[in-house]
């Protein structure tokens, strides 16, 4: 057993996401048949992920504030903290913050067979979608 040294936090990229997001990778693969990849994610207000899927499914468990999880069909789902929400392997989606407030949340993820793959990154999230009731 072994404490793991923090890894540092990190910007994630203005080609998949909208506004500020934070990342801290609190797990990942340490042995080879290890998959599961769990990050601590910040939003700042308005920011949101790009519509994306997850080729093993993704689940997603918010600790603070309130997220937006947007779906194709137009809803947009209201997840509170201590609510944990999964996502389906290949279903498109997004996650974000409020207007009003930061959110964070953790993100359980499986690596695909190629890591490079896990995440397939499609359009960023028009305001249009964004504001939808
Ligand atoms: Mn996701």
């Amino acid at each position: 057993m072994q404490i793991l040294p923090k890894s540092p936090t990190v910007k994630n990229p203005p080609e998949q996401f909208t506004g500020d997001v934070w990342l801290d990778v609190i797990a990942s693969p340490k042995e080879a048949d290890q998959q599961a990849v769990v990050g601590r994610v910040r939003f700042a207000p308005c920011a949101r992920t790009a519509w994306h899927s997850h080729e093993r499914g993704q689940t997603l468990h918010v600790t603070e504030g309130v997220a937006l999880l947007g779906q194709r069909d137009g809803t947009v789902l209201e997840v509170h903290p201590g609510q944990t929400v999964y996502t389906a392997p290949g279903e498109e989606h997004w996650h974000g913050a409020t207007p009003e407030d930061f959110m964070e949340h953790l993100a359980v993820t499986e690596n695909g067979d190629d890591p490079a793959l896990t995440t397939t990154w499609l359009e960023h999230v028009t305001d249009a979608d964004y504001h939808r009731p």
